[in-house]
């Protein structure tokens, strides 16, 4: 066998097997981390047990239209930022619990089972290089691989994080430029395929945490004008922002 040929069929190996990863790693750690409650530890077929579950803030509505903080589509989050919320996500984020972003997705799913029929895929807001490499791992990518999991909607790494990179990818755009500072771009990996499969889409957008708005309005903002996304809605684990409602 010529060795160049050989040379790519090892190549693809490789490339196959990474983007098997994630489910490998997933699968792994369901079995390294039996069935407990995220906030007590102790023995529970639910993610938080109907104890924990008292101390968490939830809203009173399941989603939002909040036009003057996220203009692009429907809002929703889990709960709100404080409490034994703030403290698993702590642990998730600056802990390195990476397992417990996939139980955030289930949450996630279990908590909004009904709408997840409307959408075409997941695409969530990536994180920063210097985060990335600081924590290991990408915390939407695990929260959006979770609820990928449950409900069955494709997950497409369609944004990337610009920082670290400076701003030179800031765009000159006229109509919705307040919302694009570059702090984001739209992969330069993607394939036609993907490419086709954002165009017209019903796309739901994954966060951790809300704060200002200002992350999902720039991610959606791109979304839509670069890749003719047509609707884009946004769903966040948690926020501390006190005036949705
Ligand atoms: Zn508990």
């Amino acid at each position: 066998m010529k060795l160049l040929p050989l040379l790519d069929r090892i190549k693809g190996f490789f490339l196959r097997l990474l983007k098997k990863l994630p489910d490998l790693i997933s699968g792994a750690l369901d079995f390294v981390y039996p069935p407990v409650c995220l906030v007590c530890g102790l023995y529970c077929e639910k993610d938080i047990c109907p104890d924990c579950i008292k101390l968490v803030t939830r809203p009173d509505k399941k989603s939002f239209n909040i036009r003057e903080l996220y203009a692009y589509g429907d809002f929703r989050y889990y709960a709100g930022y404080s409490g034994v919320v703030k403290e698993i996500i702590g642990r998730f984020k600056f802990k390195g619990e990476m397992w417990i972003g996939r139980r955030l997705g289930n949450i996630l799913y279990e908590s909004f089972v009904d709408c997840f029929d409307y959408y075409d895929l997941i695409v969530y807001v990536p994180a920063g290089r210097a985060s990335f490499l600081k924590r290991g791992f990408d915390q939407c990518s695990e929260i959006a691989a979770g609820l990928s999991k449950r409900s069955g909607l494709p997950v497409l790494r369609a944004l990337e994080s610009n920082s670290g990179k400076g701003r030179q990818h800031r765009l000159k755009r006229d109509s919705r430029k307040d919302n694009v500072t570059g702090r984001f771009r739209i992969s330069d990996v993607l394939t036609k395929e993907e490419l086709g499969k954002l165009r017209g889409s019903r796309t739901l957008l994954i966060d951790d945490i809300l704060t200002t708005g200002s992350t999902l309005r720039e991610c959606a903002c791109l979304l839509i004008d670069e890749c003719g996304c047509l609707k884009v809605d946004a769903m966040v684990f948690a926020t501390g922002r006190t005036d949705i409602g």
